[in-house]
């Protein structure tokens, strides 16, 4: 007999597709391997429990990230520090309390899962309020360098997905018991839908025998991704296919769908069969996204990194060269030349960068995840200290 299932409050935000991506690989893992024992609902927060600007971030983010790059860099290294990191969110915290307050009254659950690194420590300063709190769990998104708000103290479990990113956890004050290296989770279909390449190909309905390029930029089709096509496009290489992912950006939809091509060329919006064009593909140029990224890993696609969001993507650059699962490529046209240099070598360089990607691949960490999920959900409610007066709260929420 089946016991009531435990509630799982997910936290996360469309910023970008990485935080959904994340939740949705967890909880089809969790249906899978705890069928009916676990109730996920998952929940934008800045979208609809944050007060004004917060609840537009997920329409501001990409257009930040689009067209102030160099600010975003600079406001994610400046608040990158345990003291201000905290002292950012804290200047912040009695606008959100509120909104964060309506979401546990709506929304009560044996556990708090979250998968954005801005939520831990507001939402655990409200849950302080409380006598009990849900056990509360990270998973963390970013790859190699996550930002110093993913590394909340308060929280009961910290889940990273790579050794540097465990490091960070350590220096930022984490204790080894709070934090696990699981790996980035990945959607079980990465591992048990990759069909052989012409299988995929079939499914498309796209050529079988050409060499097959995927071109993306996160879920919101970000950067410079129509002028690397563009610059694909104008080499006409010979036997070569170019699926293009817009994702959510809809004017580069239209603007890819009017181009001449030169070769066959597929054009996609937001897809929910990544799995799928990864199979049919042989190489991918993306932005350095860590779900891409460690997508492509699972499905042994090598790598062409056209670029980084400064801040929270520049590690994973380095991360995927020195692994030589791939390069990066400075620029459309720098791009274009790998696309058609890596057409051109042995067909054993490409196998060569595909098993190394391959490798970087921790096809169990999102067993792993909902292991930890499921087991943390049978735990009691964690009891909370007595309340302290305001002013050593206030001291305690702002200093490290
Ligand atoms: N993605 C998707 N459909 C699309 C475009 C992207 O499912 O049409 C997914 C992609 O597979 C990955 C995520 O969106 O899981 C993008 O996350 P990433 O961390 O690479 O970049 P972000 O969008 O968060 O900047």
């Amino acid at each position: 007999m089946i016991n009531n299932p435990k509630r799982v409050l997910v936290l996360m935000s469309d910023t970008g597709g990485g935080h959904r991506a994340a939740a949705e690989a967890i909880i089809a893992a969790a249906h899978e391997r705890y069928p009916g024992q676990l109730e996920f609902t998952m929940v934008d927060v800045f979208r609809h429990y944050s007060p004004f600007p917060f609840k537009y971030s997920p329409e501001i983010y990409p257009l930040w990230v689009n067209y102030g790059a160099r600010l975003w860099g600079w406001t994610y290294i400046m608040s990158d520090a345990p003291f201000r990191s905290r002292f950012v969110i804290g200047s912040s915290y009695f606008y959100w309390r509120r909104g964060i307050r309506r979401l546990f009254e709506e929304h009560p659950s044996d556990l708090i899962l979250c998968v954005h690194s801005l939520f831990p420590r507001p939402v655990l300063r409200v849950l302080q309020e409380k006598m009990r709190r849900p056990p509360f769990i990270t998973v963390v998104t970013d790859l190699v360098w996550p930002h110093a708000f993913w590394y909340e103290k308060l929280i009961d479990r910290c889940l990273v997905p790579t050794e540097p990113a465990y490091e960070r956890g350590l220096a930022y004050g984490l204790k080894p018991e709070q934090l696990r290296l699981t790996g980035l989770p990945v959607h079980p279909n990465f591992i048990k839908r990759l069909t052989s390449k012409t299988e995929a190909r079939q499914q498309l309905g796209i050529d079988e025998n050409l060499a097959t390029v995927l071109v993306v930029s996160g879920g919101e089709g970000m950067g410079p991704l129509y002028r690397i096509a563009s610059e694909i496009n104008r080499k006409k290489l010979k036997n070569l296919q170019l699926l293009i992912i817009a994702g959510r950006n809809h004017k580069l939809r239209e603007r890819l769908e009017a181009t001449d091509w030169n070769q066959p060329t597929t054009i996609f919006g937001f897809v929910d069969f990544m799995p799928l064009l990864m199979a049919a593909s042989d190489m991918i140029v993306t932005k350095a996204g860590p779900a891409t990224i460690m997508e492509s890993c699972t499905a042994g696609l090598p790598i062409i990194i056209s670029g980084a969001i400064p801040g929270q993507e520049i590690g994973n650059v380095e991360y995927v060269v020195k692994n030589e699962a791939g390069v990066l490529a400075r620029g459309p046209k720098a791009v274009a030349n790998t696309v058609e240099s890596w057409l051109n070598e042995h067909p054993e360089e490409l196998q060569r960068r595909a098993a190394n990607a391959q490798k970087l691949a921790r096809p169990n960490a999102v067993w792993d995840i909902v292991s930890e999920i499921y087991e943390h959900a049978q735990h009691d409610s964690v009891a909370l200290p007595r309340r302290q007066p305001v002013l050593r709260r206030l001291m305690e929420y702002l200093l490290p």
